[in-house]
């Protein structure tokens, strides 16, 4: 337990399918040097090498300074508190011990590790879009579709540290399948390279390895079913946040991830479907915002578990 707030720079480590980030976060949250590198190797079985690129990495980053203590946001699932995690975007790391090799590195400074989606919540929260947020939603759309929970100012982690999944809420029963093995979740629809595939279905004449940046491209240029496909993804995403805050009372939800550079094109039908589902009064007032850290919401969020003593941290209720 670190109690009250740390005094140093602390070490954020940001784990994702895509890139892996690194860097030295000040106790008020400025990230003071970072590096970013491409997730690699990812297949089955190189575990050990992927951790060498990861430790290259930190070592790089705390080449001038010894952090005061590490925060880690990683894909899940997890086990957790332990942070013992099998990333479904990462198939290198299977039951991989990650916060307990980072200790080992770094021997008799707190190591705490959180699902991703939490992190990038605590992050806007802390110094984002979430700021003064009694009861906020952050939610990541990106490859994937995640988020994180604070109420009462609180994090909400869950008995096993995997709360607030907003992209597993159901918003469509007779959708398409999700690669968590459901149909018609959130993420099964707004996730980038299933609103890729969506238009391609429909009739997007899509340029080779198309991406969400050439939907985006597309779409900016009136293409219809580019804008078809982003006006699809963020109705279900009001929908999602409209369930959400009926059942928790939002009062902010922030919006960022990859797909979220899409601006309007996505929030503006959120907002639509949002308000078309929430019609009480308690769930109408809840605003809906462009996440405001960008990528740096992961690495902030990260070193807000330890920079900031106990103020986003907890494993009451844990298994
Ligand atoms: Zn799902």
């Amino acid at each position: 337990v670190i109690g009250r707030a740390v005094t140093g720079n602390v070490l954020a480590v940001d784990v994702g399918g895509t890139k892996l980030a690194v860097g030295l976060v000040s106790p008020d949250g400025e990230i003071v040097t970072s590096a970013t590198v491409p997730t690699s190797p990812t297949g089955l079985g190189r575990d050990e090498e992927l951790w060498t690129t990861l430790v290259r990495l930190i070592d790089e980053v705390c080449s001038a300074e010894q952090p005061a203590a590490v925060g880690i946001g990683c894909g899940g699932p997890m086990r957790w508190p332990e942070g013992e995690v099998s990333p479904v975007n990462l198939l290198a790391w299977q039951s991989f011990p990650l916060r307990a090799r980072i200790q080992q590195r770094f021997d008799r400074i707190p190591v705490r590790l959180i699902n991703d989606g939490i992190a990038m919540a605590i992050g806007e929260h802390w110094r984002g879009a979430g700021a003064g947020s009694g009861a906020f939603l952050g939610i990541v759309v990106s490859t994937g579709v995640g988020g994180g929970l604070l109420l009462d100012g609180k994090v909400v982690t869950g008995r096993s540290g995997h709360a607030g999944h907003i992209g597993h809420l159901v918003v469509d029963p007779q959708g398409p399948l999700c690669g968590c093995g459901g149909r018609g979740c959130l993420e099964a629809i707004a996730r980038g390279p299933a609103l890729v595939q969506w238009a391609i279905d429909n009739g997007w004449n899509a340029p080779p390895a198309a991406d969400g940046k050439a939907l985006l491209a597309a779409a900016e240029c009136g293409d219809p079913v580019a804008a078809a496909a982003f006006e699809r993804a963020g109705a279900a995403l009001g929908v999602a946040i409209a369930s959400a805050v009926h059942l928790v009372e939002l009062d902010t939800v922030a919006v960022g991830g990859g797909l979220a550079g899409a601006g309007e094109h996505l929030l503006g039908p959120a907002r639509r479907a949002f308000i078309e589902h929430a019609r009480m009064r308690f769930a109408a007032d809840c605003v809906i915002v462009p996440a405001a850290l960008g990528a740096d919401a992961g690495l902030i969020g990260a070193a807000a578990l330890v920079a900031r003593g106990d103020r986003y941290w907890t494993t009451q209720g844990a298994d």
